[in-house]
């Protein structure tokens, strides 16, 4: 099974992500946590994490490197589900061809839709545990006291209007590209989290 997730910041796919990656025990693969990952080590190149922390997107080349060789890992071989990734027609392009060339495909695009003045709240308030990986928000799903919690640099609510309008920018042929190809399922994704699961397993296994 490989599957994409496509959404605003916000919208819950990481959330989703997990839940559906443990019920399926495949790799949830997310560009924005291994470029993450490589700040915290301090490998990410200075004006990458620059552009990262305003909201900006990093070039194509870098984020296609970092999926070519994680999805080329043992634990990715019965599937995996991208999360961020692709975000651009070029990033799409590289996927569709780096897949055929390994005599794969997509099964599913999934976009989780959810109105403007509910992501910008959903942003603002998320904290991650920066020990486990586990996303909170404040309001929905408050921390337990002992969590190490993080506040993402590009979580104020300025970076977050701006990545918002980044993402409407790129979905706009993104989201085209994948709908002429058959693969792009629209879901709701304001709601509770586990109906939000029901509803994106419902489309998952419809494309299976
Ligand atoms: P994304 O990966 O799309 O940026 P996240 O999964 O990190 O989004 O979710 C953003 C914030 O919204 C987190 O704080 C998360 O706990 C919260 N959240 C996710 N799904 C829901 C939901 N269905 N209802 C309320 N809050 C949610
Ligand atoms: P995310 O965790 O998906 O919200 O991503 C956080 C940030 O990482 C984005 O705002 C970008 O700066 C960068 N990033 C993550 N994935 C990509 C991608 N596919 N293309 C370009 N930049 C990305």
């Amino acid at each position: 099974m490989r599957v994409v997730f496509v959404g605003p910041p916000g919208a819950g796919k990481g959330t989703q992500a997990k839940l559906i990656c443990e019920e399926w025990g495949i790799p949830q693969i997310s560009t924005g946590d291994m470029l993450r990952e490589a700040k915290a080590k301090g490998t990410l190149p200075q004006d990458l994490v620059e552009k990262m922390s305003k909201g900006g997107l990093v070039p194509d080349d870098v984020v296609i490197g970092l999926i070519r060789a994680r999805t080329e890992l043992d634990d990715a071989k019965p599937g995996f589900l991208l999360d961020g990734f692709p975000r651009t027609v070029p990033q799409a392009e590289a996927l569709n061809e780096l897949l055929a060339s390994r005599g794969q495909q997509l099964n599913v695009v999934v976009a989780l839709e959810v109105p403007q003045d509910l992501l910008m709240e959903r942003a603002v308030l998320r904290r991650t545990d920066k020990r486990t990986g586990q996303i909170y928000h404040l309001k929905y799903k408050p921390p337990p006291p002992d969590a190490d919690l993080e506040h993402r640099a590009d979580d104020r609510e300025e970076t977050v209007r701006h990545r918002i309008d980044v993402y409407e920018k790129m979905t706009a042929d993104l989201l085209p590209f994948y709908g002429n190809a058959g693969l792009l399922k629209r879901v709701d994704g304001v709601g509770d989290v586990k109906e939000v699961t029901r509803r994106v397993l419902a489309v998952v296994k419809a494309a299976k």
